[in-house]
């Protein structure tokens, strides 16, 4: 089946059925007025009329039938109105035609039509809009209440106040009453919500059409001018024609979808239309008051009163829609940047008043300029849509979820506790990662983000989400962005769709932790005295390593930097702690090799080569004496692959290599090239530098050697101490080796 326009599934034969249905009852409007009005040609012209008319009724039972539209009962009271209306016809024409007059029967059958119409009507209406378009609602109001002064002014006061029967008069004040109903709901459709296809025109043409023709017969009748068989009857025919066509064009099913967003702002026609009418239940008053009739200057000034109520509660609710707009993103509908810092201002004050924490999170898109190329803009925004919404998803109550800039978005999370921070990113990190989203007609893409994190109080937490001490520092707005932004990037240059919690500024540390403090790690003490004294003898033995190769540290140094970097990269507690102790104990393999090896001042021949190269498989081995050292085994095992593939002892590339183990390969090069050995005086400060440089993407992981240059640069790798004490290094503060273990798996 061809999917037409609008996307409705057509059944192929018949789909101009309208426009069929369309042309022949043109044609049949042209041989309704070719017919004459005398002699009994009239009976002819009467049937004529009442089918054209009735016909509308076939078609919407037709269109019901065939289109299937999910609201019947709009359409089908629609059909019962033009029922009546052809009985009606009958019944007046009949009269017409036979008694020369109209016997008021026939108009309460007329009458009867709008009811059934108007109710189809305002079910259309409500299944479009779902009864919250209350813009469009207003709108149709003043508008209509305006229409109701004109036609009480013209026609209704004169009914009212005519002559005659009861009957007649309910009957004559009736119509005009009756046709403002039909007139207020049809503004209702025309300025209210949803979808406009071809047939909600056709419809909305076969009101107006119904409700021109319906006016002019009351100003002629009102006048004694009213010919039947007139001109009027093709406005009639052709309103009862558009009606049948609107329920047989395909797009009818449309017309009961609910309206896919809210209201717009009103363009300048209808601002002007509704200015026009607003002015004209003054100008309505001046009119009567040169009339002298100051009998309806209570219904104008009522009117007034009316439409005045209207205006103010259009505006309030434009107001109400500017100030939800200037803090809303139109793309994703989630809040703005602008207003999701005002709330962070505010939390933030809060949480400082009342001793509370809060969380605020970058979240950025990783690589999106690659879904813009690749599928096209509007791809790239209905991705943001989708991101958005699964962000939402993540979102509590009390939560300020923002699009923050192009691709990036914040969330401030009143109330987060520190050691929540991990697990919020985390989820929203998941959410989105957990499955493709739909950018074009099937067309997924899988989408990842990075997230940067900060918690308030700073000094209540680290890197690692780790609860330290309180007090010391008092962040402002800036600093926090600032800080949740230093960790994105992080989180950005060490491969994207991972999670960073940022760690306050240097300088910003509480006093009471002081400089190169760790916070303190929480954890069982679990290993035994065993394994501990194991631990400390593998540290005995780097240190005898060390102390064959150089007077200066080495193994605490890249223990020290591997931590750091581990920190920085968001690592959790246990990957943290992994990289560190491995760093402390990747060398000890070499405690095998001749002790003249290690210090042999010329290259080494191919066979030591080969003995060289064996030392991370011995490391692994020793540390995995220990049984709680299973991880860190593997991390020394891989310290020397290289990211291009091309190391040993396996030759893993890339990813393949374990995160500790690509650190621990930047940290044991800059502390080799920058200690003295025997084979090499150390380098500058600037050829090591350029070593790093040279070797990103081959030798290292680039996005791990631009982490270890930025913290450099910001003075924390610091010099390679000469090696004092037993184990050559500074003792690691505020753990004992037990605690060491307890972290590890
Ligand atoms: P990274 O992983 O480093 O964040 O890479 P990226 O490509 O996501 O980041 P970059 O900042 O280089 O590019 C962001 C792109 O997002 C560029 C811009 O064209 C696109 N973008 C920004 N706003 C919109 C938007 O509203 N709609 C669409 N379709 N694209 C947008
Ligand atoms: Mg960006
Ligand atoms: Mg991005």
């Amino acid at each position: 089946m061809p999917l037409g326009v609008y996307g409705v599934r057509v059944p192929r034969p018949g789909r101009r059925l309208w426009l069929a249905y369309l042309t022949a009852g043109t044609l049949a409007v042209f041989a309704y007025f070719l017919i004459p009005t005398h002699d009994v040609a009239w009976q002819a012209r009467l049937a004529l009329y009442c089918v054209i008319s009735a016909s509308a009724a076939a078609a919407i039972w037709h269109g019901t039938r065939r289109y299937r539209p999910p609201a019947r009962l709009p359409w089908l009271l629609l059909a019962a109105g033009q029922v009546a209306d052809a009985a009606a016809d009958i019944a007046f024409h009949t009269a017409h035609y036979l008694l020369g007059s109209v016997p008021p029967g026939a108009d309460l059958l007329y009458l009867g039509h709008y009811p059934l119409a108007v109710a189809g009507l305002a079910l259309l209406v409500r299944r479009r809009t779902g009864g919250r378009d209350l813009p469009g609602l207003l709108d149709a109001a003043v508008i209509a209440v305006a229409a109701a002064l004109l036609s009480w002014q013209f026609v209704i006061s004169m009914e009212v106040r005519a002559g005659g029967s009861g009957l007649a008069r309910i009957a004559c004040a009736g119509y005009p009453v009756m046709d403002l109903a039909l007139l207020a709901v049809a503004l209702r459709l025309l300025l209210g919500a949803g979808r406009r296809p071809p047939a909600f025109h056709a419809l909305l043409a076969s009101l107006f059409a119904t409700f021109g023709a319906d006016t002019v017969y009351l100003l002629q009748t009102r006048h004694g001018e009213y010919q039947a068989g007139s001109v009027l009857d093709a406005v009639w025919l052709g309103g009862s024609l558009a009606l049948g066509a609107a329920a047989l064009h395909p797009t009818m099913v449309r017309l009961g979808e609910p309206a896919p967003g809210r209201a717009v702002t009103p363009g300048p026609g209808r601002l002007a239309a509704l200015t026009a009418a607003v002015l004209l239940a003054p100008a309505t008053l001046l009119y009567q008051w040169a009339r002298h009739n100051y009998a309806d200057i209570p219904v104008t000034a009522l009117a007034c009163a009316v439409l005045f109520g209207l205006v103010a509660a259009r505006i309030a609710g434009l107001v109400n829609d500017q100030r939800r707009l200037a803090v809303t993103d139109g793309l994703t509908g989630l809040h703005t940047r602008r207003f999701v810092e005002a709330q962070l201002a505010l939390e933030l004050a809060r949480a400082r008043r009342t001793g509370c924490t809060l969380g605020f999170f970058v979240v950025d898109v990783d690589d999106f300029k690659s879904i813009n190329e690749r599928y096209g803009h509007p791809a790239g925004d209905t991705a943001l849509v989708g991101i958005a919404e699964r962000l939402r998803a993540v979102t509590r109550s009390g939560d300020v979820l923002a699009r923050y800039g192009g691709e990036e978005f914040a969330l401030l999370v009143p109330g987060a506790r520190p050691d929540e921070l991990r697990e919020i990113g985390e989820r929203l990190r998941e959410w989105v990662a957990g499955s493709p989203i739909a950018v074009c007609a099937e067309t997924y893409v899988a989408v990842t983000v990075s997230v940067g994190a900060v918690g308030y109080p700073l000094s209540a937490v680290d890197d690692a989400g780790t609860p330290g001490q309180a007090g010391g520092t008092d962040p402002s707005v800036d600093e926090l962005v600032a800080v949740a932004d230093r960790a994105l990037g992080r989180a950005k240059a060490t491969g994207r769709n991972r999670v960073v919690v940022g760690r306050p500024p240097a300088g910003r540390v509480p006093a009471a932790a002081g400089p190169g403090a760790r916070p303190a790690r929480p954890g069982r003490v679990g290993a035994s005295g065993r394994d501990a004294a194991m631990a400390d003898f593998l540290r005995h033995v780097a240190d005898q390593v060390d102390a064959r190769l150089s007077p200066q540290e080495h193994s605490s140094a890249v223990g020290r930097w591997a931590r750091l970097l581990a920190l920085e990269l968001g690592y959790d507690e246990a990957a943290v702690t992994r990289a560190e102790l491995a760093g402390r104990l990747h060398d000890i393999g070499k405690i095998i090799l001749p002790e003249g090896l290690l210090v042999k001042p010329t290259r080494p021949s191919e066979e030591e080569w080969l003995l060289l190269r064996q030392h991370p498989v011995h490391g692994a081995r020793l540390a995995g004496l220990v049984p709680e050292f299973g991880g860190v085994a593997e991390v020394i095992r891989q310290h020397h692959e290289r990211f291009d593939g091309t190391g040993y002892p396996d030759g893993l590339a890339g990813s393949a290599i374990r995160p500790e183990a690509r650190i621990l390969a930047v940290c044991d090069s800059w502390a080799a090239m920058r200690a003295d050995r025997a084979y090499q005086p150390r380098l500058s400060h600037d050829a090591a530098r350029g070593q790093l440089r040279l070797g990103r993407g081959t030798q290292f992981d680039p996005d791990i050697v631009d982490l270890f240059l930025d913290l450099l640069d910001g003075g924390r790798i610091g010099e390679l101490a000469i090696r004092t004490g037993q184990h050559g290094g500074e003792p690691e503060p505020g753990t004992g080796q037990a605690a060491w273990l307890s972290t590890l798996r």
